[in-house]
């Protein structure tokens, strides 16, 4: 399976007969996954989005958005609770406005679920964290 490593973003090969959370990237050498958000960007977004074999939920968001910032815990509680399922990734639009703008982000936060560049579900507004798991769990 390919995992895009959260530190540096090369992509890694990893064996499907060992557990991917102990997966280590060859090339940092940092753990591939910390149960927390990464910070993605115009320059690592293809690596996480499309490059790699991991689902990858997206959290468009921006600093004066009130909505966007009472979900960000129910956000980095599913990154510590559901990886190595999914990687969790986090936009903020106002400093990634060409991300926001090929995805057409209309209203934030926008919850958007993307494997190997597919964007397999979307959804407008922040969920409550049961919510959020169930539609992860429909779409996944
Ligand atoms: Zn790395």
């Amino acid at each position: 399976m390919i995992i895009a490593c959260p530190h540096c973003h090369a992509l890694n090969r990893l064996p499907a007969d060992r557990p991917l959370q102990d997966g280590r990237c060859g090339k940092c050498k940092h753990a591939l996954f910390s149960g927390q958000p990464l910070e993605l960007t115009a320059a690592n977004f293809a690596a996480h989005a499309e490059k790699s074999e991991l689902p990858l939920v997206l959290d468009f968001w921006a600093s004066w958005c009130g909505p966007c910032r009472s979900f960000a815990p129910v956000f980095a509680a599913a990154a510590a609770e559901l990886e190595p399922r999914f990687r969790f990734g986090k936009v903020d639009t106002e400093q990634q406005q060409s991300l926001a703008a090929r995805f057409a982000i209309r209203s934030i936060p926008t919850i958007m679920l993307i494997h190997q560049g597919k964007v397999l579900a979307q959804q407008a507004g922040a969920l409550p964290k049961a919510q959020f798991y169930q539609w992860l769990q429909r779409y996944s």
